[in-house]
């Protein structure tokens, strides 16, 4: 394939493009035209993105509870995987957290374009912070009682709902599990291809995301620099320290977390390490997706790090659905980055918050490319920013997809390994290819 037909070329040449559309736009003045015929385009984009998260986070959840089936053996690896993949996880959003605070790459922007941003997601906000009034007068333990919906449809007829949904899928993959034989085989079965078809249109909705993310660079460079160009430049300096502070963090994770987990629990060098799973990785950068990197990385964890069959076929395949550290850490730099481009501080609380819903949206993303940045709309509702600030950070969104989906795949093998040495199934590496 041409490489200028691949997806993330496309996104990367679409961004370029409606950067320089925005800027010639502001220019020479055809600013109307931008906000008129071209916009719309990047406000379907991101509806597409909104209306695809409900059913992905059912499907991908239920698909994910129930392939943990249920023996004894199952249950007691399930257990250690589990927890292993959620320490890893509260140790990814705090390391997000911790460089996003300390870089600060939303303070850069200028008080007046911060102002002026406020402006745009105004609306949004008075909404936020009116929901936030009213959060404030409720008591400690009414987050758990909001997160159990009375009725379904109702839960699943707004994205704000999105825990419900989190809660009733668990809730439903536990009974598909627990009913068994064939009826549940039967129910798993439809939840299984549910997922499929899902995955399919978020594909079909990626597969518009050049002209998507061409439409919100140009209408976001027609907004913020109205005359005044040297605001725009100034946002696109932020959105660089942006990136740089998620790739940093990324970095961090894998070099402290991940090889002390297999250090400890192996004793593997991380040369060894990386040499088993390389082109796991790479495939993870290029095709963002974790499900589709899935088969080779199940390769080469068993074939390549020597890990046996029983636990690679386990601990990988629900790793690929609910393990995603490099998607949650980037979830909590990205929505403190947006809150802190909207000029709003926050506080202890919230970033606790961020570490709780990131957590769960990170469980809930589809390991397909874009499902972060769809997830992300949990944590800032929870945390009451404004959603569209997406729209803020859509546009360089692909590059740090590839770069986090890389790290998930990683963590998915860091922790087939570890599970492995402590059942005494992990025999020696190979590293002849
Ligand atoms: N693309 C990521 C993955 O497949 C998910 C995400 O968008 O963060 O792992």
């Amino acid at each position: 394939m041409k490489w200028y037909k691949k997806l993330h070329w496309q996104i990367i040449i679409g961004l370029v493009l409606g950067l320089l559309w925005g800027l010639a736009s502001a220019i020479i003045g055809f600013n109307d035209f931008t906000s008129e015929y071209v916009k719309p385009f990047g406000t379907i984009f991101i509806t597409l993105l909104k209306l695809i998260a409900m059913p992905l986070v059912l499907a991908s959840l239920v698909a994910g509870v129930t392939s943990l089936n249920d023996t004894a053996k199952l249950s007691r690896m399930g257990g250690k995987t589990i927890l292993i993949y959620m320490i890893t996880t509260v140790f990814a959003i705090t390391i997000g957290l911790v460089a996003v605070n300390v870089l600060q790459p939303g303070k850069s922007i200028p008080e007046e374009t911060k102002t002026e941003l406020q402006a745009t997601y105004q609306d949004n906000i008075g909404e936020k912070e009116q929901g936030a009034a009213l959060v404030r007068e409720r008591g400690p333990l009414e987050f758990f009682v909001d997160i159990v919906p009375s009725n379904f449809f109702e839960a699943a007829s707004d994205n704000s709902n999105m825990l419900q949904i989190v809660f009733v899928a668990i809730l439903l993959g536990i009974g598909i599990m627990k009913l068994g034989g064939k009826q549940g085989e039967l129910l798993s079965n439809v939840f299984d291809s549910f997922n499929d078809v899902i995955i399919l249109i978020v594909d079909m909705i990626m597969k518009t995301a050049p002209y998507g993310v061409f439409a919100l660079m140009a209408a976001l460079i027609v907004d913020l620099a109205g005359d005044d160009l040297s605001k725009a430049l100034e946002l696109l300096k932020a959105l660089g320290w942006y990136c740089i502070t998620v790739l940093l963090a990324l970095t961090l994770h894998v070099f402290i977390v991940y090889m002390s987990l297999f250090k400890v629990s192996s004793g593997y060098k991380l040369g060894t390490f990386f040499k088993a799973i390389r082109p796991a990785m790479l495939l993870g950068f290029s095709t963002s997706s974790s499900s589709a990197t899935l088969p080779v990385t199940m390769e080469r964890v068993e074939n390549n790090l020597g890990v046996d069959e029983e636990v690679a076929s386990f601990v990988l395949p629900v790793g690929a659905t609910i393990n995603m550290d490099g998607t949650s850490l980037y979830q909590a730099v990205a929505a403190v980055f947006i809150a802190q481009a909207l000029g709003m501080d926050l506080t202890i609380v919230q970033q606790l918050t961020i570490v709780l819903t990131a957590t769960l949206a990170s469980i809930g993303a589809a390991g397909v490319p874009g499902a972060g940045i769809v997830m992300l709309v949990v944590v800032l509702q929870a945390i009451n920013v404004p959603v569209a600030g997406i729209a803020l950070i859509l546009g360089v969104d692909r590059i740090l997809d590839m770069c986090r989906t890389m790290v998930n795949v990683t963590g998915d093998a860091a922790v087939a390994l570890t599970v492995a040495a402590s059942e005494g199934k992990l025999g020696e590496p190979n590293l002849d290819d």
